[in-house]
């Protein structure tokens, strides 16, 4: 349904339900917040018609509501750390309100009527979007200032990577046989990670998520690509299973048809499920199957290189930590989260939080450092063998290049998969090594063509 018929449809309801019903009471507001944006549910009755206008000197919001009347105490909502100093209402008519929110800071208001679903009822939506300076820091600034090879760092464009500690606020996440919460070690996991990202020349972690609080996973994306552009999006996860003997990390990229394996897509349903166990609910709702149609066309080229990057940080996460199954292969299934064409994405599950001997080692700081080491190699792998231009690892590529000359074969490894890995054609891998077909051995050493 487009936007325009969607609000017809709203007014023509309202209408009919004003003219036979008297103002609808309002007695639910709640609020949450995040560092990109503060949010104002009204819980309703039915739709209703309203105006959100946005002033300046002071900056304030004012909202006025028709047919209603409010019956709740604003002193109740905790404005600190939110861009909102003070709300005042007053009830203009019988059937009118008006809530005045007075800010600290200039904010995009965003508006949405949402309908009943999941077991909530009409809601209004009211998001407060910080007007973005685009001179803006980033929540991690690379220090590092001189590169091995003797250039200015600040010549290069840093390969930006977006970590997304999953779950957060309301939703807590799995939980562990001891009670460990997996948004809180998602959350230490992805901070570790972005001081080793912000430790290698060439690279730059940004946080999706900084504290306990609730990102809807839509957003998750859109911060990732708009406000920091970044070419690497990970989740990071530490999920529970059914079975509590599941052991293992691993590694997803998205899917648009299916999942790869049962498991694949029953973590993806649960990993969806964020938004509704958080409380907040999908907006756009009617535009999204055109977008997936969009998605489906613009994703083909990151969705390959999502598996090329994921396969190097499941090597690397190999060395240090059980892999699920024993196996050195990407899952794929439709993770929410990953469906970002412009940047390649992953979700890594860090462990089966489920499991007792995994729940205590993710909860060690000594096995959070071994992962987070091992997933920067694999980002280091990744980007030394496919630089994007005017990088830092472009310029080590101008230098001689980093092609190893030999590879090692994992099981599950593929000529195809090999070739990809090293951006060479996979005859080029066959003349190089005086291979025919496509047979090949884990264990067996193979030479890589110089680049
Ligand atoms: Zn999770």
């Amino acid at each position: 349904m487009t936007n325009w018929l969607l609000r017809m449809l709203i007014v023509l309801m309202c209408c009919a339900a004003s003219a036979v019903m008297a103002a609808q009471q309002i007695d639910s507001v709640r609020m949450s917040k995040s560092p990109d944006a503060t949010r104002i549910v009204f819980d309703l009755q039915a739709p209703l018609q309203h105006t959100v206008n946005k002033l300046g000197n002071p900056d304030r919001i004012v909202v006025d509501l028709d047919g209603a009347a409010l019956n709740f105490d604003f002193s109740k909502l905790d404005l600190r750390n939110s861009p909102i100093r003070e709300i005042r209402t007053g009830q203009h008519a019988a059937d009118k309100v008006r809530v005045v929110l007075d800010l600290t800071s200039a904010q995009r208001p965003k508006t949405s009527m949402l309908a009943p679903s999941e077991g909530s009822g009409w809601r209004l939506v009211i998001d407060l979007l910080a007007d973005l300076d685009p001179e803006d820091p980033p929540n991690q600034v690379a220090t590092i200032s001189k590169s091995p090879l003797g250039e200015t760092l600040a010549d290069f464009r840093p390969m930006v990577v977006a970590l997304d500690p999953g779950h957060g606020g309301q939703d807590p996440g799995a939980i562990g046989p001891s009670g460990t919460r997996e948004k809180d070690i998602v959350l230490q996991i992805g901070k570790r990670l972005a001081d080793h990202i912000n430790r290698q020349p060439g690279m730059r972690a940004v946080l999706v998520r900084t504290g306990d609080y609730y990102v809807p996973l839509a957003d998750r994306r859109r911060i990732a690509a708009d406000k920091y552009n970044a070419d690497v999006f990970l989740s990071i996860h530490a999920d529970a299973f059914t079975d509590s003997r599941a052991h293992g990390a691993s590694v997803f990229a998205l899917s648009h048809h299916g999942s790869t394996s049962a498991r694949a897509g029953y973590l993806a349903r649960i990993a969806n499920d964020s938004d509704k166990v958080a409380g907040v609910y999908k907006e756009e709702r009617e535009n999204n199957s055109l977008l997936n149609v969009i998605a489906d066309l613009t994703t083909s080229g990151s969705l390959t290189h999502s598996l090329v990057l994921g396969r190097m940080i499941l090597e690397e996460m190999g060395q240090v930590t059980k892999l699920h199954g024993d196996r050195r292969k990407v899952e794929q299934a439709g993770f929410a989260v990953l469906k970002e064409p412009s940047m390649v994405s992953l979700l890594v599950e860090t462990g089966f939080i489920s499991n007792r001997t995994e729940e205590k080692n993710l909860r060690s700081s000594a096995h959070q450092e071994k992962m987070a080491k091992a997933i920067v190699g694999g980002l280091h792998k990744y980007f030394e063998m496919h630089p994007k231009p005017e990088t830092y690892y472009a310029l080590l590529r101008s230098r001689g290049g980093v092609r190893p000359a030999t590879h090692k074969i994992n099981s599950g490894e593929t000529i195809s998969s090999i070739a990809r890995r090293y951006d060479i054609s996979e005859n080029s891998l066959r003349e190089h090594n005086k291979l025919r077909g496509d047979k090949i051995r884990a264990g067996q050493v193979l030479r890589i063509p110089p680049g």
